[in-house]
């Protein structure tokens, strides 16, 4: 191989084990150039895509067309697939399918396809939900993730290889993927390059295809990241993670609120709205007597109202570690009638796959090992301390 300039590893590619770049990260141009250098005619190249970007091949053994030299070439210089195992496990009478898919470091890392059948005037959909980072570093602490603490940033390849994985088990049932959200494992917007780099290849028609209003990128707030998708003005949908719009509660329940201001997050979200045309989603999840009140109602209602949005509320996914629990149902639609009061489109969503963990996270943080009891004992008695003083208005 040394005689052929190698394929580029990015600089936003981190220290996994595995040094070859994914295949799902390079360019078509750099694939072409590559195939050239091996002596091969440049519809090669074509070929190798056809096998990674339409049949979603696994591996270069899969693509017979290829002659069997460049296949071991192409094994030389790049991981056909970064995900090196992948257990799935069914809910919802297989609607729901959560996937637990193990990198070249040995990292863990979830994504979830989310099948919607069709009906009367509305077409069946499949919705995969991927993961941007091992673990994540804001902390929400409603959240499985959050419990696991930072791990790295993916690499492009390694999150574009969610989505080819459920590709591939869709094929085989006559299916494809219909949509795609960053809502998995991870801030999106703090590994911003590289979910830039994997939006790219999802969209492109000359890789995966999906049209550019069939992905969703979500953000806990991350004002600088909200900026430069703005700049790019793409046609993505933004979904904003509000889960409460007073700030001291904020500050408690997305730690990062204390960097970012809420204001300033939905001043950057509008700016972006502005600029693409593409009505922002904030995404809330609704806590027992934390962030259900009327007043907090109200306080959405004053932060949001004006800008043209789209509530989801979400009731909370209990997880281990918190001294909270779902909100009623009752309260619930209580809090959806005061957004819909006020001319905010408001859609209450049902958690799917509750009995394989559907918070994000949770399959990880289980294969992790439970915390020592002392540990959940003092972040519970944390967490009450923050709640009861976020509730009285104090900041932490
Ligand atoms: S909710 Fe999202 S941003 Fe918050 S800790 Fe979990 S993964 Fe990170």
């Amino acid at each position: 191989m040394s005689d052929v300039r190698p394929l580029p590893r990015r600089s936003i590619e981190s220290p996994a084990r595995d040094p070859r770049p994914g295949l799902s990260q390079i360019l078509p141009d750099e694939l072409t150039a590559w195939a050239v250098a091996h002596g091969e005619p440049s519809y090669r190249a074509r070929q190798i895509a056809e096998w990674h970007w339409r049949r979603y091949a696994a591996s270069a053994a899969e693509m017979r067309t290829v002659p069997a030299r460049l296949r071991a070439a192409l094994d030389a210089d790049v991981r056909v697939d970064t995900l090196l195992e992948t257990v799935v496990s069914p809910a919802d009478r297989g609607l729901t399918e959560k996937a637990l898919h193990r990198l070249g470091d040995e990292r863990l890392v979830e994504s979830v396809l989310m099948r919607y059948p069709g009906g009367v005037g509305c077409r069946a959909r499949a919705t995969v939900c991927i993961s941007s980072q091992v673990g994540c570093a804001v902390g929400c602490p409603f959240c499985a993730t959050g419990e696991l603490g930072f791990g790295r940033d993916l690499q492009p390849a390694e999150i574009v290889d969610q989505v080819r994985f459920w590709a591939r088990r869709l094929v085989a049932e006559g299916g494809h993927v219909t949509n795609v959200v960053f809502m998995g494992m991870g801030e999106p917007l703090l590994n911003v390059e590289a979910v830039l780099a994997a939006a790219a290849a999802l969209t492109d028609p000359a890789r995966f295809g999906l049209g550019g209003r069939h992905i969703t990128i979500s953000t806990s707030g991350v004002t600088p990241g909200i900026e430069r998708l703005t700049a790019l003005a793409p046609s993505w949908t933004l979904a904003v993670s509000l889960h409460a719009a007073r700030p001291a509660l904020r500050d408690v329940l997305v730690p990062l609120n204390r960097r970012y201001p809420v204001e300033d997050v939905v001043a950057a979200a509008g700016a972006y709205a502005a600029a693409t045309g593409r009505r922002v989603s904030y995404e809330y999840v609704m806590i027992d007597g934390i962030n259900d009140t009327t007043a907090d109602a109200t306080a959405v209602v004053r932060l949001l109202q004006g800008h043209p949005v789209h509530v989801n509320l979400i009731p909370m996914n209990p997880v281990a570690h918190t001294p909270w629990r779902p909100s009623a149902p009752g309260r619930i639609e209580a809090f959806a009638a005061v957004l819909r009061g006020a001319g905010i489109a408001t859609t209450i969503r049902h958690n799917r796959g509750e009995e394989i963990g559907a918070a994000c996270g949770q399959l990880a943080a289980e294969r992790a090992g439970m915390p020592a009891p002392d540990v959940v004992r003092r972040r519970r008695e944390r967490l009450e301390q923050e709640g009861a003083a976020a509730l009285a208005g104090r900041r932490p």
